[in-house]
């Protein structure tokens, strides 16, 4: 088999856990099959390098920022590979361009493009592991890019999808994927499936145990994907095929995303195009909008609220910026402290009701809900941040989901 295993920054978190992880990438080899090994940054490392460039400036350019934070991804990777070499087993470290991982121009945020697997054909071929350097790519100038927070899952599945391999294993400090957040609701089960849908909207809903790009990846290339603990043999979490689930629930789990602000637009020029406008200027800064509400215009102006994600924040008030001076917005205030709680299920399809219970459980624990938006599979509310963890757990509790 050709299997790719990734490990996330807590099972490569310092040199015992690389050892660790060494261990198990030799017992995998060991077995017979080809192993491609992602790594991340050891654990707070990245978020280190966030810091340090914080440091000197509020707005660092992106492009210096992919050269800093790609770094942390190549010490996990060279190290694994000493470490493997050191136990008698052949293996290479490559970082994400020699891996031939081929991304757009857009820094810290960047999409695969394509990926030119020779040389990593080449190093298997010689019988060595290959040892790959995750989260970072190469665009057409040569310049090294990233793919997103938590994009080393990225570049796992697509590895496993350019080398067609058997198996996508992810390796991370818990055993699967569980209906929600372990670390929030101890209750919380782990699930032995999950479709691809239903994990990308968990994952795009701020559940980070898998990267959302990597879920919609592996659902477009078929790849089998594997969630599980690099501290223990627990089995994990298949993600796969709606169609290979038997057991339909209708709620599979609820996402927690903290990672969101609320701004609001007050005395927006009611005139047709204006939200075309605001809204095409903030696509064009790389704004991820969420949820928007408009309401009813008084006296020719109305008031807009959206969500964008806190590291949006800044380029988002240098658009707003720009409709204030000119007069078409009068005033806009910014809301860090919120976060969106949301319930994911495919049952949901074919049942009424579960939007009017998550409303009811938030009435019943006298949480106000200011904002909603719901899909055929999802509904997502937007609170006040210091009620996430009671909202996680009366949600979590309401769908008898630790049933
Ligand atoms: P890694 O560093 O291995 O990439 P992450 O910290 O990115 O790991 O993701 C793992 C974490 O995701 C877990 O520790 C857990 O707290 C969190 N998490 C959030 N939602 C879920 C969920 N539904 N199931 C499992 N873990 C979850
Ligand atoms: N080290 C990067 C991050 O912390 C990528 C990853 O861990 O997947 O976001
Ligand atoms: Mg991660």
């Amino acid at each position: 088999m050709l299997i790719v295993q990734k490990f996330g920054g807590t099972s490569v978190g310092d040199l015992e856990r690389i050892q660790n992880v060494a261990n198990r990438v030799a017992a995998t080899r060991k077995a017979g099959n080809d192993v491609v090994v992602v790594v991340s940054a050891m654990s707070g490392e990245t978020n280190k390098l966030v810091g340090f460039a914080e440091h000197f400036s509020t707005n660092p350019a992106r492009a210096e920022m992919d050269m800093l934070l790609s770094s942390g991804e190549r010490v996990t990777a060279a190290l694994l590979s000493i470490a493997l070499q050191e136990m008698g087993i052949d293996a290479e470290a490559m970082t994400g361009r020699k891996a031939g991982i081929v991304t757009d121009k857009h820094h810290t945020k960047a999409r695969i493009e394509e990926i030119n697997p020779q040389s990593m054909k080449n190093v298997l071929k010689e019988g060595k592991v290959v040892v790959v350097a995750g989260f970072q790519g190469v665009n057409e100038n040569g310049d090294v890019t990233t793919l997103g927070r938590g994009g080393s899952d990225l570049s796992a599945v697509a590895i496993a999808g350019a080398l067609k391999a058997d198996l996508c294993e992810i390796y991370t400090d818990v055993t699967g994927i569980f209906t929600t957040d372990p670390r929030i609701e101890p209750k919380a089960k782990k699930l032995e499936k999950i479709s691809y849908d239903e994990m990308l909207e968990l994952a795009s809903l701020g559940a980070k145990v898998l990267q959302n790009r990597s879920v919609e990846l592996a659902k477009k290339l078929d790849v089998n994907l594997v969630t599980r603990s690099s501290f223990c043999d627990e089995e994990g979490t298949l993600i796969t095929k709606e169609e290979n689930i038997m057991e339909k629930p209708l709620v599979s789990g609820i996402a927690l995303d903290r990672n969101q602000a609320r701004i609001s637009l007050m005395g927006v020029k009611d005139r047709p195009g204006i939200a075309s406008d605001i809204f095409n200027a903030l696509a064009d800064a790389e704004v991820n909008v969420d949820m928007i509400i408009q309401n009813k215009a008084v006296d020719d102006t109305t008031n807009i609220d959206f969500t964008v994600p806190v590291g949006d924040l800044h380029d988002a008030k240098s658009v707003v910026d720009t409709f204030v001076k000119s007069g078409e917005i009068k005033d806009d205030s910014y809301n860090e402290d919120i976060c969106k709680v949301s319930v994911v299920g495919v049952g949901m399809k074919s049942h009424a009701g579960v939007a009017a219970q998550a409303f009811s459980t938030m009435a019943k624990e006298n949480i106000n809900i200011n904002m909603i938006s719901t899909s055929e599979i999802k509904v997502s509310m937007v609170i006040d941040e210091k009620y996430a963890e009671l909202a996680v757990r009366s949600l979590h509790n309401t769908y008898e989901l630790d049933k």
